[in-house]
């Protein structure tokens, strides 16, 4: 498979620490991303500055943590690589007070392609740009990290002006603790736009429309909103889960001989050849920028269909069905609370 595709993945050994070491990297924004990389990064011995705005709530969190906080633009100045973990329809505006600061050799580094590829930055061309992405929350990069295990992650060279930039990364993706579980190298484009579409057409847009449309079928033909709702929507989980796992294949070996039958006959009859159009549509919106423009000039304007978008979706029934399910039954949060105890003394016995 690696062969076929040609996809290099590179691990703990494939990346040179001192590529880093010497280096000051300046971690913009203290966010989901932001504290994992700037914590991690510490901790593997690299000098960081976290650069927050005077007026940001982080600030206080970030030294308490023990690291040290300035302004962005003097973090920038001041750093030989500046990593950009502030939310990304924000980045343009803090790169415009960062720019001054980056010198020649210095490097622009990135944990999603956005900005960079569809031009809403763009670099002087005597720095290096790069991308190392996690491909995972931040709260669990800093998590494995503490537990000495890995996230894996994409790394990219945009712009390579040193001829160091892709070891550079690496040694950047080694200090966050992305090579202990393995990086992929990509480019900026093709993550940003596999990135947008898979949570347009699969995921996060899919993924609710398929389970709204489905809960919907059942009600209107005068089911019960519950059994709706647990066929639907929390059987999801244990579905994905198994394909997680062990592929499709794992999920229909251990669903009934009848749930396969149907399945594999039905699913293409609702996921047609109009959705396969539709996934094709989405696509070309990605690719040629017509989303990405769309959604520039949505926050300029203050995200008006956002926020109504936004308020549909909360408002229907589903969310108050599953909201009293969840609540009457003693499985979801009792677990959760339970994982967090067994995590915090593992933690705890580790120190
Ligand atoms: P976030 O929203 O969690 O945090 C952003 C932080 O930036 C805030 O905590 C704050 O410290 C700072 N900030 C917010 N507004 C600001 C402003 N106007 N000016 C200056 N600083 C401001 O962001 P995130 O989810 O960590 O995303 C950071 C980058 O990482 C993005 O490019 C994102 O696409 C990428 N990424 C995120 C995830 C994820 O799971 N969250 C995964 C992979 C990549
Ligand atoms: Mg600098």
């Amino acid at each position: 498979m690696t062969d076929e595709f040609d996809t290099e993945i590179y691990y703990d050994d494939d990346a040179n620490s001192a590529k880093i070491d010497d280096r000051t990297v300046a971690v913009l924004g203290y966010g989901s991303q932001g504290h994992a990389h700037a914590q991690n990064l510490a901790d593997s011995g690299v000098d960081v500055v976290v650069g927050l705005r005077e007026s940001s709530a982080s600030r206080s969190a970030a030294e308490a943590d023990g690291l040290r906080v300035a302004t962005p633009a003097d973090a920038a100045a001041e750093a030989d690589v500046v990593s950009v973990l502030v939310p990304d329809t924000v980045q343009p505006a803090v790169y415009d007070d960062i720019e001054d600061g980056l010198e020649p050799g210095d490097t622009l580094q990135f944990a999603h392609g956005f900005n960079i590829h569809y031009g809403q930055i763009e670099p002087p061309e005597d720095v290096d740009v790069t991308m190392v992405a996690p491909k995972s929350p931040g709260h669990l990069v800093r998590r494995n990290y503490e537990n000495d295990e890995g996230t894996p992650g994409l790394l990219a060279v945009y712009q390579d002006a040193t001829g160091e930039a892709k070891s550079e990364a690496l040694a950047y993706a080694k200090a966050i603790g992305c090579t202990r579980a393995g990086v992929v190298e990509t480019t900026f484009r093709e993550e940003t736009e596999t990135d947008l579409f898979g949570e347009q057409a699969v995921l996060c847009g899919g993924v609710t429309e398929l389970i709204k449309t489905g809960y919907e079928t059942l009600v209107d033909a005068g089911y019960s909103p519950e059994m709706a709702y647990f066929e639907c929507l929390n059987e999801m989980k244990l579905i994905v889960d198994l394909m997680y796992e062990g592929g499709m294949r794992e999920m229909w070996d251990s669903v009934s001989d009848t749930a396969e039958y149907g399945g594999l006959t039905q699913g293409p009859e609702i996921i047609d050849e109009n959705v396969r159009q539709n996934m094709e549509e989405t696509l070309e919106g990605v690719q040629n920028g017509e989303f990405a423009r769309e959604w520039i000039v949505e926050n300029q304007a203050g995200r008006p269909a956002y926020h109504q978008h936004k308020q549909r979706d909360i408002e229907h029934e589903i969310e108050d069905v599953g909201a009293e399910l969840r609540d009457l039954f003693a499985w979801s949060e009792d677990e959760e609370t339970a994982d967090e105890e067994t995590e915090q003394e593992r933690v705890s016995a580790d120190d």
